[in-house]
């Protein structure tokens, strides 16, 4: 497996050149772009800037992050705000195309407000809404040669909250460019899930990404992002897993992906040397050879 790094893990107390030339010489192999990030660097550099600063470089960038959907995208003509989206898709997607970061991550419908009470809406509506979601970005996306990562969210703030759910809506789009990613923290939100069998379960060609961190240990109905931690320790078991990662086939990226103000508030060279000392660990702890 290869080794990746997910700029929210230094939000805000880095820049995209910081983060790259610092992944570089900590050793990640990969590095997923967000967009926010990416917005602030094409403020006073181009895309022929960007391909000239990763050109020679041994890091690469993988998937851009995220695309947040909603229940209603695409289920009316002209919708403003589908428009806005879909600027903002094919707006990431010429990005990916040039400097081959070649994968988008898609967030399903999500009721975004921390304290906005949990997602409103059935399994069958979500799925309905999720396929129809996917067939078009995988249109727009295989213009530009993307895959879309379809990532579950587990608490019930989320509309697809199970390997199951996320996997059904996968596999009926039944597009080459549609696959999954798998966050360890995303699993374990669905009422601190620590047996990690089902992941095996999914055809593994499908299985485009991961992302990995721990968390807090705290009441999991009250748990959020911000309660992402290092791969160092925490409520998530990584070893059960990596292992049934391991055991799927799994060959790809396992990409450290933590949104914790703490952290943020840290120097990015001390942020981006943990991430890659704790993740780099947990995985040889388990007996994940790292490909060069
Ligand atoms: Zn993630």
């Amino acid at each position: 497996m290869k080794i990746g790094f997910n700029q929210a893990t230094s939000m805000n107390c880095s820049t995209l050149e910081k983060d790259v030339l610092l992944c570089e010489k900590n050793g990640f192999d990969f590095i997923e772009f967000r967009l926010d990030k990416l917005k602030e660097y094409l403020k006073d550099h181009n895309l022929e800037d960007l391909k000239k600063f990763l050109a020679g470089k041994k890091i690469k960038p993988h998937a851009l992050n995220a695309l947040y959907t909603y229940d209603n995208l695409f289920a009316d003509e002209n919708s403003e705000k589908d428009n806005e989206l879909v600027k903002e898709f094919i707006w990431g997607c010429h990005i990916a195309k040039e400097i081959q970061a070649g994968y988008f991550i898609i967030v399903p419908p999500l009721q975004r407000d921390p304290n906005g009470g949990p997602y409103i809406g059935s399994v069958e509506k979500t799925h309905e809404n999720c396929v129809r979601i996917l067939n078009h970005l995988s249109e727009i996306a295989n213009d530009y040669n993307v895959k879309l990562c379809f990532e579950l969210v587990g608490f019930n703030r989320s509309s697809v909250r199970t390997v199951e759910q996320a996997w059904n809506i996968v596999n009926e789009v039944d597009k080459d460019n549609v696959g999954l990613v798998f966050d360890s923290y995303n699993l374990h939100l669905y009422h601190g899930l620590n047996d990690f069998r089902e992941i095996k379960n999914v055809d593994v060609k499908k299985i485009f990404c991961t992302h990995i961190n721990n968390g807090d240990f705290i009441d999991i109905d009250k748990a959020s992002q911000e309660n992402r931690r290092f791969c160092d320790f925490g409520s998530v078991d990584l070893n059960n897993f990596l292992k049934n990662l391991k055991e799927t086939g799994y060959h790809g990226i396992v990409s450290v992906e933590i949104f914790r103000p703490e952290y943020w508030q840290k120097e990015p060279e001390w942020v981006i040397s943990q991430a890659y000392k704790t993740t780099k660990k947990v995985m040889e702890n388990n007996g994940i050879h790292l490909s060069k």
